[in-house]
């Protein structure tokens, strides 16, 4: 038998006691968010009547490195983190590559991706300030899952507006919310005024991420000791998500190692920033080569074909305006799987990062996206996530590089969810029902021309 270590977990201990605040290192700072009404810079007072006040200060903090975890949250996280960092020896030799693959598994926390780290800062800082309701949008139902179980733990209520398309072709995701006690509706609806101008103009559309988010903050904004929630995108949802990557530091050393490529799939920006800013820290401040790779599905492409301008976050125009790589607030991405990914703007670090030449980005198509996971499946034994399976494409891509040259490189990708609940998809992709979805520049153009300068 081997010896070879496969698996490392961190002690209670030494479970990080802060998130890392990548705004404070950054060279150029995001630029801020514009009010949308007079286009003045925002202050994080202005986010008080949509966000709880600790969220809005996190979200506009330059200065902080390091912003304390609260205790009841690391006692929550205590529950299932540290989660493990696995050296993918069945990966490698699936491939035949020389590289070192290692994977953080996201996958075991309770309701089975990265995104209970940050559903249970939000809900824990909500109920801190006396706030009641909580309402939020999900897409493939991940975020909805996290929220509606966070929100249970520190007795709130939670409505959740769930992209029509996800909702019906993952119906069990609707359960498992139901099960936690919250709220949900499929979007868009005829509760909210943003749902009904968009029914009446478009009857049969399946719904968007952008639409969702406008109706749950319609509803925050009508509903009294209400506020909404976000679970990608904006900067405090990326500051909670550090501790993926700040334990993934932690064992990288235990396994004497120290990553060349780090690697995320890529929706708003969240995974990808928890796995890769704790990294990014010693490439900023130590001028560290390290290679940072986001991977979006090739049917939503805002950070390889987008452009960078100020958007909205939503549909209907109610957030606040964001300087982000974006497709325009007005794109209406292709029905692909992968729902958590069908976003059309990125996060503002993540964007500043991508401009400046910190990152880079990947697009990959949708069946190669689920011939990546299922190798993966196969060579590891966990289904991932039809998210997930983008950023093991790219972590496939790039270990065959190394086959190619022959070199030894270090390869993390962050595993941000398991696909248990995506097995129609996966069945649809076995009997040859899934498609590539191309999208042509004209496509991008038009709709970027249609929303015009908006700062
Ligand atoms: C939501 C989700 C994503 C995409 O969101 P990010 O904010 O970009 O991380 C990726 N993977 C899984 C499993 C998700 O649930």
């Amino acid at each position: 038998m081997s010896n070879k270590i496969k698996k490392f977990i961190l002690p209670e201990s030494e479970i990080p006691h802060y998130w890392y605040n990548i705004q404070a290192d950054m060279v150029n700072k995001p630029m801020p968010p514009l009010h949308p009404g007079t286009k003045q810079p925002l202050k994080a007072e202005d986010l008080f009547p949509i966000f709880a006040e600790e969220l809005s200060r996190q979200e506009l903090d330059q200065t902080n490195t390091w912003i304390e975890i609260p205790e009841e949250v690391r006692e929550m996280y205590k529950n299932y983190r540290s989660t493990p960092l696995v050296r993918a020896y069945g990966l490698e030799k699936a491939i035949g590559t020389p590289a070192h693959i290692y994977f953080k598994n996201e996958s075991v926390s309770p309701i089975g991706s990265h995104k209970l780290n940050s559903a249970l800062a939000q809900a824990y800082y909500c109920k801190q300030e006396g706030i009641t309701n909580i309402t939020t949008e999900t897409g493939a139902g991940q975020w909805g899952a996290a929220l509606s179980y966070a929100a249970k733990v520190f007795g709130l209520e939670a409505a959740v507006y769930q992209v029509k398309i996800s909702y019906e072709q993952k119906p069990y995701r609707r359960s498992i919310m139901q099960t936690f006690g919250a709220q949900v509706t499929p979007s868009p609806s005829m509760s909210t005024r943003a749902g009904k101008d968009i029914l009446t103009a478009h009857p049969n559309y399946q719904g968007s991420l952008g639409t969702a988010i406008s109706e749950a903050i319609e509803l925050a904004q009508t509903t009294p000791n209400c506020k909404y929630t976000l679970g990608s995108v904006l900067s405090h949802v990326a500051l909670h998500q550090t501790i993926i990557g700040l334990e993934a530091e932690k064992q990288m050393e235990m396994a004497n190692e120290y990553p060349d490529i780090v690697i995320g799939c890529f929706g708003g920006g969240s995974n990808f920033a928890g796995i890769a800013f704790p990294f990014m820290r010693h490439t900023i401040l130590d001028g560290k080569k390290t290679r940072y790779i986001a991977a979006e599905p090739a049917s939503c492409p805002k950070l390889t074909r987008g452009k960078f301008q100020y958007d909205f976050g939503d549909e209907a125009g109610y957030t606040p305006l964001l300087p982000m790589f974006t497709l325009g607030h007005n794109f209406s991405p292709a029905n692909i799987h992968a729902g958590g990914l069908r976003y059309h703007g990125a996060g503002v670090i993540v964007s500043q990062l991508l401009k400046d030449g910190y990152m880079e980005a990947v697009d990959i198509k949708q069946l190669e996206s689920f011939e990546a996971g299922t190798i993966f499946a196969q060579a590891e034994g966990i289904i991932p996530a039809s998210e997930s399976c983008h950023a093991i494409a790219a972590a496939i891509n790039e270990a065959k590089k190394c086959k190619e040259t022959g070199e030894e490189k270090v390869i993390l990708f962050n595993l941000s969810g398991h696909g248990l609940l995506d097995m129609p998809s996966y069945d649809k992709y076995f009997s040859g029902d899934l498609q590539n979805y191309s999208l042509a520049d004209e496509d991008i153009q038009k709709n970027l021309d249609e929303i015009g300068n908006l700062a």
